[in-house]
């Protein structure tokens, strides 16, 4: 028997997305809603992107842009991708979002499997996203320059802004309203996973999906409200979004959720530490979306106490495992309520959350199934797993569940039953809350665990023990054997704050510390070496793939 949300089910429109984002008189507020975090007199309102995104649709309609089509952004967050996420979207097309930090290579591989029907490259990027079209086979004319400010193009390609049809065109531009079957099979975007396991896989997300995970959120995050908001009178609140929006977790709330609900958002193009301080503070940030290096940061960094960031009353934290201490300890320090989600790329964004505003109580659960979702467990063999703490592999079924992989068959299959179950390659846990509600664990990743000897070993458990330590910074644990065949041990990369440094923490000092905390089949057996960092993706997952051959590497040395 699966597992059923503890919330009740909510009546989830079946439309476009379009219509789902702009309801009521959405379209004609004026306040803004958007605002570049670095220059706040730039800033968009839900009625001027109402016409803007009218204007990029109709534009692409003279452009000929074939519906279905991929409407590549290949840029760091500005105020205007939103517009396009929305206009794609909004007019049977996908948007996909390519990740800034990617190679020639890699965004030319996104850009043919999707054969991109039109790509916007911010300008800092032009170098390596002219080369990855030319790479791609993709011509100059469906290349554009996508910047905050009005540029004159470049490299021989146009300014974004050549796309908009005019106002009067626009006017006459309707959607589609795609109603009931039609929002569940339409594609709205291609999300790309992260490549945590292997290469990112495109994952096609349906109007339905967005709308049905944009509405469980919303509700999930009112339940119990101290202040009594509900969906219909959700009160103000102002948010900063630095997560990137080439991918699903950061789409969902900073554009999604943000319209939905009338919420501000300052966006930042780029993460950094001391420039999010200092948004929090002087914009008064009520509530974040984050990932976990930003509460290993607010943990550990100094320059934290040169910024009144008192107004923050709540974090989302999800994407990668976080350490329920060092979750504790910060919501501890600033005040503030720290509630987990957990997703994937293929949950639309989420499947499993905290109530915003409740505590976890220090024991690091994501939370409840969302309204409308159903969970199950299963073991090596398949089996249901059924008995409170027992682990098993979390399957996952509801309306937020991708609709296929992008031209993958094969992977579609391998992990999407017939009658709707998703395999998550996530290893869970359910127990029951002083509520009696049934609450989940991450314990880890089906593929990362370490057999130690026939036993499980999870290295988030290992990495948060280690992050416990004052003299650690940041670490990562991966299995290392020193021979072909034999034992697999775990080994942790370890990167030490400055002052240990100073004080030659040793490997010993590290080894001794995990062994004071955990069974011995846990100890740091295959060492600890030092690293200037943890190789992380801006969502904050450490690259798995990269440490394990790092530590291939090593064990041949
Ligand atoms: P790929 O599938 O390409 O290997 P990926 O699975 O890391 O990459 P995403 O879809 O971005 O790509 O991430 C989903 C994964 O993130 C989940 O399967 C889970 O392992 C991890 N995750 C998300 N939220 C949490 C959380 N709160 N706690 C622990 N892990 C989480
Ligand atoms: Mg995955």
């Amino acid at each position: 028997m699966p597992f059923k949300s503890p919330l009740p089910d909510i009546d989830i429109p079946k439309c476009n997305i379009l219509s789902y984002v702009f309801a009521g008189d959405r379209s004609n507020r004026t306040e803004p809603l958007w605002i570049d975090a670095a220059n706040p007199t730039n800033s968009l309102s839900l009625s001027q992107m109402h016409m803007l995104v009218k204007r990029l649709a109709a534009g692409f309609d003279k452009l000929h842009v074939p519906t279905n089509g991929a409407v590549m952004v290949f840029s760091p967050n500005h105020i205007f991708v939103p517009t396009v996420y929305l206009a794609a979207a909004g007019s049977n097309r996908a948007f996909t979002g390519a990740n800034p930090i990617y190679t020639a290579n890699e965004v030319a591989y996104q850009m043919k499997i999707l054969d991109a029907a039109l790509v916007l490259i911010h300008p800092s990027l032009l170098e390596v996203g002219l080369a990855a079209a030319k790479q791609a086979g993709i011509p100059k004319e469906k290349l554009f320059v996508f910047s905050n400010e009005e540029t004159q193009g470049a490299n021989g390609i146009k300014d974004w802004r050549a796309i908009l049809a005019s106002e009067s065109e626009a006017k006459s531009w309707q959607w589609d309203p795609l109603e009931g079957k039609e929002a569940e099979t339409q594609v709205a975007c291609i999300n790309f996973s992260s490549g945590t396991t292997g290469l990112p896989k495109g994952v096609c997300i349906t109007h339905a999906n967005l709308i049905a995970n944009a509405s469980q959120a919303i509700s999930i995050k009112f339940v119990g409200d101290i202040q009594g908001r509900s969906e219909s009178s959700p009160g103000k609140e102002t948010w900063l979004a630095f997560l990137p929006l080439y991918h699903a977790y950061s789409q969902l709330w900073t554009i999604n959720i943000a319209s939905r609900l009338g919420y501000k958002v300052y966006v930042m193009s780029k993460f950094v530490f001391e420039d999010f301080l200092k948004c929090i503070s002087q914009y008064r940030v009520d509530a974040i979306q984050a990932v976990p290096p930003v509460l290993v940061m607010l943990s550990k960094r100094p320059e934290v106490k040169n910024y009144d960031i008192s107004s923050l009353k709540q974090i989302l934290v999800g994407a990668a495992p976080t350490s329920s201490e060092l979750q504790a300890e910060v919501s501890r320090r600033f005040n503030l309520k720290i509630g987990q989600g957990w997703g994937m790329t293929e949950t639309t964004c989420a499947g499993i959350m905290v109530p915003f505003g409740e505590d976890d109580d220090g024991t690091g659960t994501i939370g409840l199934l969302m309204p409308n979702t159903e969970a199950k467990l299963v073991d090596d063999l398949g089996r249901e797993v059924t008995a409170e703490g027992e682990r098993g592999e979390l399957c996952i079924r509801g309306p937020q569940m991708l609709k296929e992989y992008w031209r993958n068959e094969a992977a579609t299959r391998e992990s999407k039953e017939a009658d709707g179950w998703f395999h998550s390659g996530d290893v869970a846990i359910w127990k029951k809350d002083g509520k009696g509600r049934q609450t989940w664990w991450i314990v880890d990743r089906k593929k990362e665990l370490i057999k130690v000897k026939g036993l499980q070993v999870a290295p988030a458990e290992l990495e948060a023990v280690l992050l416990e330590c004052d003299d650690v910074a940041d670490a990562a644990v991966v299995g290392i054997r020193f021979e072909e065949d034999g034992e697999e041990w775990p080994r942790a990369y370890v990167v030490l704050q400055d002052d240990a440094k100073r004080r030659n923490v040793g490997e010993k000092e590290i080894q001794n510390f995990v062994a004071g905390k955990v069974a011995k089949h846990k100890w740091l057996e295959g060492g600890v070496k030092f690293v200037d960092e943890v190789p992380k993706l801006a969502s904050g997952k450490i690259m798995r793939k990269f440490m394990k051959d790092m530590a291939k590497k090593d064990a041949e040395e």
